[in-house]
């Protein structure tokens, strides 16, 4: 069935190619970016998700436009890496509302039109360091962790609303996110992945894919790890 689906920071990287997966599919999808414009096919919102009212304003733009979001992709994400004896806790609160804050921020008000429709899928993009940890990554590992406990007390509180949430956990994917990396860095991962390469955005997108569909419905709080298996064991 043809859902209405809405990507979080949908406008390039893995977010991108998840909101491409879902249109080619027939989803209407819509995405946000923060002044970018939208990409070619797609619908675009302007949207930061640490201001409450932008993501209320943005919701009410893509309910006008395709229907109340009843896929909700909560992707948009940021880095600031550094050690924690040098982290200042700007550093450390800003990544927190962006990375979990901020999907806290769009799944309320995605959860009022699920409610109503008795049905929904919220999928949250984490990552494998919120449950292996990385040493310069504090912040960002606890936010990614976060979104996990977000997820099961969302299933929890929703689930007998046919409303599931889930989460999935991409480990290294080749984006402007893991390019900002030296190339050392890089080496000494590649190395701890068993498929013995960096995933790719549209093999997070197809997990995505599954997540949202009909056909998953009874798939609820989990951690779907898409990470050629680098965080195997979690
Ligand atoms: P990119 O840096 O390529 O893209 C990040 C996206 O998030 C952009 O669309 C960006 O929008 C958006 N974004 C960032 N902050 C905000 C904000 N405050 N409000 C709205 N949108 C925002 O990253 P990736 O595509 O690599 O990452 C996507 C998600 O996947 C992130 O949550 C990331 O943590 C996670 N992830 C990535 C991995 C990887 O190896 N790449 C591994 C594990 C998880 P804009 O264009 O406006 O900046």
């Amino acid at each position: 069935m043809a859902r209405s689906v809405l990507v979080t920071g949908g406008n390039r990287g893995i977010g991108l190619a998840i909101a491409r997966d879902l249109a080619e599919r027939g989803h209407r999808v819509a995405v946000t970016h923060r002044g970018s414009g939208a990409p070619e096919g797609l619908f675009g919102v302007r949207a930061d998700v640490t201001d409450a009212e932008q993501v209320d304003a943005a919701f009410k733009q893509v309910e006008e436009h395709q229907g109340p979001v009843e896929v909700l992709v909560s992707n948009a994400g940021i880095t600031d890496d550094t050690l924690l004896m040098r982290m200042s806790e700007e550093q450390f609160t800003r990544v927190v509302d962006a990375n979990l804050t901020g999907a806290y921020r769009v799944a309320k008000r995605a959860s009022r039109g699920m409610l109503r429709a008795k049905w929904g899928r919220f999928v949250f993009i984490s990552s494998v360091v919120g449950l292996l940890g990385s040493a310069g990554q504090v912040n960002y590992a606890a936010s990614k962790a976060g979104l996990v406990g977000l997820a099961r007390s969302l299933a929890r509180e929703l689930g007998s609303r046919n409303i599931t949430a889930n989460v999935v956990a991409p480990g290294f994917v080749a984006t402007d996110m893991t390019d900002a990396l030296g190339e050392d860095r890089k080496k000494e991962i590649l190395a701890q992945v068993p498929s013995g390469r960096y995933g790719e955005p549209a093999e997070i997108a197809s997990a995505v894919r599954f997540l949202a569909s009909d056909e998953a419905g009874y798939v609820n709080g989990a951690v779907l790890p898409v990470d050629g298996g680098l965080g195997m064991g979690h």
